[in-house]
């Protein structure tokens, strides 16, 4: 670890940044895949109330943890699946960028990530309904 600080720091940012992200997307995946449907509209709504989940608790991890795992309108919790894929996600995409940088090798590992992940999360939770 000879790299500045800054480009360490600028590693470990943006691979928490993108990190969340990505985990979002691959809950959204790990949801709607088997359902089939749709994955661009409509945006993510309470699988119980069906109520549309506006932005600030769209926000990876921290929302989970402001709301306490519930949904806002009707207080049904949410699976601990998702909280779990998303630092998964998070730890993965930093480490990734932290060992490789900002290169398309760190890429490729996210996207075998996102696929494993996503197909593991979708064979897993089949017979678990949550
Ligand atoms: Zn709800």
């Amino acid at each position: 670890m000879t790299e500045p600080f800054f480009i360490l720091l600028m590693r470990l940012v943006t691979g928490i940044v993108l990190g969340g992200i990505l985990g979002s997307f691959i809950t959204m995946l790990v949801y709607r895949l088997p359902r089939s449907k749709s994955l661009i509209t409509p945006g993510s709504s309470c699988p119980s109330c069906r109520k549309v989940i506006g932005w600030p608790d769209l926000v990876p991890v921290y929302s989970y943890w402001k709301l306490k795992g519930k949904c806002r309108h009707c207080g049904k919790p949410f699976g601990q699946r998702y909280l779990i894929i998303e630092i998964v996600s998070v730890v993965a995409v930093t480490l990734a960028f932290l060992i490789y940088g900002f290169g398309a090798e760190a890429l490729v590992v996210i996207f075998i990530f996102l696929i494993v992940c996503t197909l593991w999360n979708i064979l897993e939770r089949q017979g678990k309904g949550d």
